[in-house]
């Protein structure tokens, strides 16, 4: 399969068509981008490292009868995926308060939630990813239903339940992370993006050093040995059988 025109350029990644009208490829790049565009940098090496991690936790996640947009990877930096119609929804889901959740309600960082917060931000750049509640989503015509939402949290949930088991094992805290979802062409809403720790909070469980991109965020360095790291846990992990 081919890269055939250019259809999106983000600050991660290329989406290029195929001869399939069905699918697409995703070229992830090494550009680092965070605060909304404001703070950039480039990585070497860290496009092929979030191609590899997101490849293996789609497959994880299929096993497990989560629908995903992934088919294959297609090279380090290259994935094939089926083509959805995006929804403009920022799935944010959380175990330990972290980021914006101890910022904007005071609660102090590393407190275990007492459930999963699932909670929704609009995919608005201009605006800065504001908060939704449902009302908004319908109010937006972000979905088409409050059922679709209830599908999507419900969904968010069963994936956190998946992931924080599979990290635990990896002696890695799942501390939070940002989901995407999109309709494939027979309309069912499956999940997209990727599953990288670009879009993940990852607390090491014996040292609580960050294995995500608050490493540049907060300007700590050692982003790619971090991602590394990441991905040799999965890979071994992977090899032993999910169970
Ligand atoms: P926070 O709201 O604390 O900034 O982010 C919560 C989680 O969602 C973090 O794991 C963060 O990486 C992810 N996240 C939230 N918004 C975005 C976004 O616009 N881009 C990316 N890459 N990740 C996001």
């Amino acid at each position: 399969m081919e890269k055939k025109e250019l259809l999106y350029e983000g600050k991660a990644k290329k989406i290029w068509k195929t001869e399939d009208e069905n699918l697409l490829i995703s070229e992830f790049k090494d550009s680092l981008t965070a605060f909304n565009g404001k703070k950039r940098s480039l990585e070497e090496g860290k496009g092929a490292l979030n191609n590899q991690i997101s490849a293996v936790l789609f497959e994880y996640l299929e096993e497990k009868g989560i629908s995903t947009h992934y088919v294959r990877m297609l090279d380090e930096n290259h994935m094939l995926h089926k083509r959805t119609e995006v929804i403009q929804i920022e799935v944010i889901v959380r175990n330990i308060a972290a980021g914006s959740l101890s910022k904007n309600l005071g609660i102090a960082e590393k407190t275990v939630l007492p459930f999963a917060l699932v909670e929704f931000d609009y995919k608005n750049d201009a605006l800065g990813d504001p908060k939704l509640n449902d009302q908004h989503c319908l109010l937006l015509n972000l979905v088409n239903h409050s059922d679709e939402l209830e599908f999507i949290r419900f969904t968010a949930r069963r994936i956190n339940t998946l992931l924080g088991r599979l990290f635990t094992k990896m002696d890695i805290n799942l501390v939070d992370f940002k989901l995407e979802f999109g309709r494939d062409k027979d309309g069912n809403i499956i999940l997209i993006d990727e599953l990288s720790p670009d879009n993940f909070r990852l607390w090491d469980a014996k040292s609580g050093e960050s294995m995500d991109k608050d490493r540049f965020r907060q300007g700590l360095g050692g982003l790619s040995d971090a991602y590394q790291s990441v991905l040799k846990r999965i890979q071994h992990r992977s090899k032993e059988g999910w169970a």
